[in-house]
């Protein structure tokens, strides 16, 4: 049996797109969260490969009957979980033709259109967000990696490129990061892999608003410095994932500053509201950041996976991360981005089409209404919270995520958390509405993330509805 020909995958793939594009266009019937039980998708496959092949018509009955069930709604318009994963259908096709392609990216040479429309959408983007020209931008997996990424070059800076030599083993001063204690696991996790070593990773109280507490992060600074060890990197959260909570850039730059920090700002999913000139306030003093990431693969359209990562110094990048092994040398190396030596995996596939197509498509301004939408569903479901009784608001809302529980009288702390727990139950097993329960400081709260790219008021207030409903 031979793969498929092109005939077939004509025929298949017309079918396809018409299949995602009925499903879109009846996302609002489905539940919104997967109600399969564990092991209930894996039974419906058959134990051992396809001896034979040809088919794929099969292939595709089996993901309306035995997938789907499996599949949670991200981009239905009852979606208030976690934090949107928006996947726009020119987005979709950016990834079909990229995948069409099937080209690799990691030289110049390899693709150079890869490499280069990838510079020139990198740069719009830069100007969506306000972001000076003192800024590079390549394209990331995950805000994650860029974030690792980004603690490496803050420890090779500090140590003067150990890695060339003796790296962790050198025996210099322990180099310490700092970052809050609402910051995202993924910082965590980077320290740890960077090898800097729980005992040097200080997660810093935040204030009533869920921010960094300045005071307490000097006093932390300081202490270090007084017993020898040497501060290296400082993580800004703009757009704390619990809360959206939001650090104050320009101070924690002029600590940065002051102590030789790398500052990096993790702005995975506020990032994309600075295409709105009203929102740049959240990350003012950003222009002195040594790195940044956001990730258009939440709130802005463009399909999971692409994080934007912009660094000041790409020279400084590519020393870090770049082995080049002389198979991988090419004759324009000196004239050109090789973007293997921008992150830690070799091979890339062409995201920057997505990014394009979704760019091509939506413009600016159409950009700018949907996010403009999103923050007022926002204000509007703050307003309702903050005049209903027995409700309260646990934090600001500065974008387009409100963290409320239900105050049912005569219940102490932890009946509160179980009734919190048990209201969000019901809402998501109705399949109507899917939201986050989670944990702030202690407390049980509701998480609504607004923001899928179908959502309107009508979807919200239905949501306040359930909510209200669930709760008497
Ligand atoms: C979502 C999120 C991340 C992680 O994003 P990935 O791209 O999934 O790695 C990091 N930081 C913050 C603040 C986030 O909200």
């Amino acid at each position: 049996m031979e793969p498929m020909d092109a005939q077939e995958f004509r025929r298949l793939g017309y079918q396809l797109v018409d299949w995602i594009a009925d499903y879109r266009e009846n996302l609002e019937r489905l539940p919104v969260m997967s109600q399969a039980q564990p092991g209930e998708i894996r039974a419906a496959f058959p134990d051992h490969p396809p001896q034979h092949g040809g088919r794929m018509d099969q292939a595709l009955a089996a993901l309306e009957r035995d997938v789907m069930p499996g599949i949670t709604h991200w981009n239905h318009p009852s979606f208030f979980a976690y934090f949107p994963s928006n996947t726009s259908y020119s987005s979709i096709l950016g990834d079909l033709a990229a995948s069409g392609l099937g080209a690799q990216g990691m030289s110049w040479q390899t693709s150079p259109a890869a490499t280069e429309v990838e510079e020139v959408v990198m740069d719009w983007l830069r100007q969506m967000v306000g972001l000076s020209p003192a800024f590079t931008g390549v394209i990331h997996d995950t805000a994650s990696t860029a974030t690792f990424t980004a603690l490496l070059c803050a420890r090779e800076r500090a140590s003067d490129y150990a890695q060339d030599t003796e790296g962790l083993q050198s025996g210099e001063a322990p180099l310490v990061v700092y970052a809050s204690d609402q910051g995202h696991s993924s910082i965590e996790k980077a320290a740890l892999l960077a090898g800097f070593g729980r005992s040097f990773l200080r997660l810093i109280p935040t204030d009533e608003n869920h921010a960094i507490r300045l005071d307490l992060l000097q006093a932390a600074i300081e202490k270090d410095v007084e017993i020898g060890l040497r501060p290296c990197a400082l993580v800004a959260a703009v757009g704390t994932t619990g809360t959206t909570a939001l650090d104050p850039v320009a101070a924690l730059a002029d600590l940065a500053e002051k102590h030789g920090m790398w500052l990096h700002v993790d702005a995975a999913l506020a990032g994309t509201a600075m295409v709105l000139p009203e929102c740049r306030w959240m990350w003012a003093g950003i222009e002195r950041a040594d790195s940044l990431v956001f990730n258009p693969h939440k709130w802005m359209g463009v399909g999971f996976d692409l994080s934007a990562y912009y660094v000041r110094d790409p020279q400084h990048l590519i020393r870090v991360m770049s082995t080049n092994p002389s198979y991988l040398r090419t004759a324009q190396d000196g004239q050109v981005s090789n973007f293997r030596d921008w992150h830690i995996q070799l091979g890339r596939r062409f995201r920057a089409l997505k990014l394009w197509f979704y760019l091509m498509d939506v413009g600016v301004e159409g950009l700018q209404q949907r996010l403009r939408r999103d923050l007022e569903n926002a204000q509007w479901l703050q307003a309702q919270v903050d005049a209903t009784p027995d409700w309260e608001r646990l934090a600001p809302v500065p974008l387009q995520t409100v963290c409320i529980r239900h105050l049912k009288p005569g219940l102490d702390e932890a009946a509160l958390a179980a009734h919190n727990l048990g209201l969000a139950r019901r809402v998501n097993d109705s399949g109507k509405a899917y939201l986050t329960p989670s944990l702030l400081k202690g407390r049980q709260m509701l998480r609504v993330s607004i923001g899928a790219e179908t959502t309107e008021r009508r979807h919200v207030e239905a949501l306040w509805a359930a909510l209200l409903e669930a709760a008497r």
